[in-house]
């Protein structure tokens, strides 16, 4: 649960600051709110954070994806490459644009396999969106390097893994765009709300625009006044939430930090279990530890393990059977049950290429997301909590 663990009378001070002015809109009013402007400062924080140019804050991590997109002119007639491992999110937001979703096998970082861009692009493939799931670096410079080789435009969802680098990288940073997601059990949260973030100004006012239905927010004129060259949406972040945004971010290396320690404890308590393994890390020291992913040599032995620790109160996924991060899983995704009875955009007579979401086409995945088992950490776990853990871990691994 991460940062909403934290929240206390650093928010409650931040979301005073815009209640005392009463003025909620990010844009305009610029008498009446006296100097307050927290969507602004928590985008300047958040670019500095992770070491961009530009930040701009959004509805939600749902809207990030679809701004990014969106800004990327990735639309009707293309196709994206994305994960078969990710939340249903990054295939709707595929899909809002008007493209189609091309699902790619991962690798054991658990993440987009950067060996597969090439086999799985069509000659409609625009963009290549890798996922860091859990908290965890997909292989993103290799992704970037295979992308760029194909002219693929590399658009990071970083929604679960906000403060994780790569490298000494914050992640997000490394494709064209990277989005973040403040939903409530995020890493860093506003309740609602989403991020995106570039280092290419075309694209960053693109996605300003976008989510302002087109204004230009020029400085010198009134709301009213503003020029516009694109058509847009509403996809505003309100202050309120980037007054929980800036106390929240203040947090985040914290966080991380005790999450880390938590996690290495119960690393510790299953590493002693013989034939168990960990999901690999290109980087172990930019892990956000928002998870702990280990896994068995069958997925008899990882699905035992799993009901045993579950008897003693102890909580853990099995992707493979999970009904909301697994493509295979998605059964009005399979049938196209698009929100429109026409079941656009993958009815859409622009799109040229074949689509083709069988299991077989992700071995890997089907293979090693059976055999993981996914576990999560807070922040405040307290040495009784841990201990419990430990004992349960070590109960459940002589009844294996
Ligand atoms: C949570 C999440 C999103 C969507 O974010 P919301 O803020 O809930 O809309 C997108 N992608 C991934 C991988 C997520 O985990």
């Amino acid at each position: 649960m991460a940062g909403a663990e934290l929240i206390g009378k650093e928010e409650i001070k931040e979301v005073m600051d815009v209640l005392e002015t009463g003025i909620l809109m990010r844009y305009g009013f610029d008498k009446e709110r006296k100097g307050v402007y927290k969507v602004r400062q928590f985008e300047a924080d958040f670019a500095k954070y992770c070491g961009v140019s530009h930040a701009l804050g959004v509805t939600s991590g749902s809207a990030a994806l679809k701004v990014a997109l969106e800004a990327l002119d990735v639309g009707r007639g293309d196709d994206v490459l994305v994960p078969a491992f990710t939340f249903l999110a990054t295939y709707e937001a595929v899909l809002e644009v008007g493209a189609i979703p091309i699902m790619v096998d991962i690798d054991d970082t658990l993440n987009l396999d950067p060996d597969e861009i090439e086999k799985k692009k069509t000659p409609y493939t625009k963009a290549v969106i890798p996922v860091h799931m859990c908290g965890l670096a997909a292989n993103i410079d290799r992704i970037v390097e295979v992308a760029r080789k194909n002219n693929l435009l590399v658009l990071e969802d970083n929604a679960q893994g906000c403060g994780a680098s790569f490298k000494g990288k914050k992640l997000g940073g490394f494709g064209d765009m990277g989005t973040f997601s403040f939903d409530y059990v995020k890493t860093v949260t506003t309740g609602e709300g989403g991020l995106v973030i570039t280092n290419n100004r075309d694209l960053y006012l693109r996605s300003e625009w976008y989510s302002d239905h087109g204004h230009d927010h020029n400085p010198n004129v009134g709301r009213a006044l503003e020029g516009r060259s694109i058509l847009g949406f509403n996809y505003r972040m309100n202050e309120l939430q980037g007054a929980l945004g800036l106390a929240q971010l203040r947090k985040l290396d914290y966080l991380i930090g005790e999450q880390k320690k938590n996690k290495k404890v119960i690393m510790d308590a299953l590493a002693a279990i013989p034939g168990v393994g960990f999901r690999a890390k290109q980087d172990p020291e930019g892990d956000s530890a928002t998870f702990l992913a280990f896994n068995f040599p069958e997925e008899q032995r990882a699905l035992k393990f799993q009901t045993l620790l579950a008897a003693e109160g102890i909580d853990t996924t099995c992707y493979k059977n999970n009904l909301w991060h697994y493509v295979p899983n998605w059964e009005h995704f399979l049938a196209f049950s698009t929100a429109n009875s026409k079941k656009h955009p993958f009815t859409d007579p622009l799109y040229k290429g074949k689509v083709e979401y069988s299991r077989e086409t992700i071995p890997h995945a089907e293979d090693i997301l059976g055999r993981t088992l996914v576990m999560g950490i807070s922040v405040r776990m307290g040495d009784e909590r841990l201990d419990a853990i430990r004992k349960a871990i070590e109960k459940a691994a002589k009844n294996i």
